[in-house]
């Protein structure tokens, strides 16, 4: 079954990792998007009870800023969507706790939301990209996909540790907070020095372990950290750059698009901006505000899923923590 009203108003709640994220959509744009970041202590990771207990803290008061915000009340809303996975299960247990209690009171469909989909539709739709190579780099993700008969298909990926992941964990390694990237990305603006960093792409596949291992010794040995940090970004992104090369040039597709929290690094975009001109492609960056983790993607993708009459009993509302990218149906997308 699909829907055709005029306009539909739904909420989208996101808790993979850190982020809790609730945010309220209709059928042409982002009402309110409010969300509240659990953080690690300074050198250590994300801790997934610590992030589940933020997130059961936080929740009510996300949903609610979320509401007001956007000047929706709960008795117009038309369906709840949560992000169902991957990511990590005590935090996606609370997103899932959330929306079947809002779906369960107030009577609306509860649609289940990949977060990885997510990541790719809201950056699609602010950005006009309708039929791209896309590249998702994160926290959870480094992939590289076009839509091809009903799923996103993906070309290349990491075998190890996300880009992300690389560089929260380099930065770790110095005593700072995750995530790192964005510090990272500022003493990578004072070098031009290039270090030799293994460069490790396997057919499409991209693998970073030995690039942070050997970043790790770089510290401990002495090298300028601002160099480090540069190198990584360089011979890491070049990776990611080669992979999507080919993929553009495989697919003979005319746009790029970039999303995840890693979209939001300045160097990446202009390493990418080159490939697509080279194949006459246009380049298509999520912008800042909603390049990480946030309830957006979730409401907006939920939307799509609505309108295509995709929904799940509440009593099958589990979540799933590893959820591929390529097992999910996307009947909303006809090409
Ligand atoms: P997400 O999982 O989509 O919320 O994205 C979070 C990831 O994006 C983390 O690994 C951050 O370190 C990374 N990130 C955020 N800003 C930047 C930036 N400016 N440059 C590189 N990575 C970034
Ligand atoms: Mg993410």
């Amino acid at each position: 079954m699909s829907t055709n009203d005029s306009n539909i108003i739904g909420i989208g709640i996101e808790s993979t990792a850190h982020t809790l994220g609730a945010s309220i959509v209709d059928s042409t744009k982002i009402l309110s998007d409010v969300k509240d970041v659990y953080k690690a202590p300074e050198g250590a990771g994300i801790h997934p009870r610590e992030a589940s207990r933020h997130h059961t803290e936080k929740a009510s008061e996300i949903v609610k800023q979320a509401l007001n915000k956007a000047r929706v009340k709960p008795k117009e809303l038309r369906f709840v969507a949560y992000s169902m996975g991957p990511g990590l299960g005590p935090c996606l247990r609370v997103g899932a706790v959330v929306a079947r209690t809002l779906s369960s009171y107030l009577k609306l469909p509860l649609i289940p939301v990949n977060h990885a989909v997510g990541h790719i539709e809201i950056g699609a739709m602010l950005t006009g990209a309708t039929d791209p190579v896309a590249l998702l780099v994160s926290g959870g993700h480094t992939v590289i996909c076009a839509f091809e008969s009903g799923r996103w298909r993906i070309f290349g990926e990491t075998l190890d540790l996300s880009i992300g992941q690389l560089l929260d964990q380099f930065g770790r390694e110095v005593g700072f907070a995750s995530p790192c990237g964005a510090r990272i990305e500022q003493h990578a603006l004072k070098s031009s020095n290039l270090l030799s960093l293994p460069y490790s792409v396997k057919g499409q596949d991209v693998s970073y372990s030995g690039m942070l291992t050997a970043a790790k010794k770089m510290i401990h040995s002495g090298q300028r950290f601002e160099d480090i940090c540069y190198s990584l970004q360089e011979t890491g992104f070049a990776m990611l750059v080669e992979v999507a090369e080919r993929a553009i040039a495989f697919t003979e597709k005319k746009q790029l698009l970039v999303v995840g929290g890693v979209a939001a690094n300045k160097r990446l975009s202009e390493m990418l901006k080159e490939v697509s001109t080279r194949h006459s492609a246009s380049l298509h960056v999520v912008p800042l505000l909603y390049s990480g983790d946030c309830g957006a993607q979730i409401a907006w993708t939920g939307l799509q899923a609505y309108k295509a009459g995709v929904q799940i009993p509440v009593e099958k509302s589990i979540v799933r923590q590893s959820w591929r990218l390529d097992q999910v149906d996307v009947p909303w997308r006809n090409f």
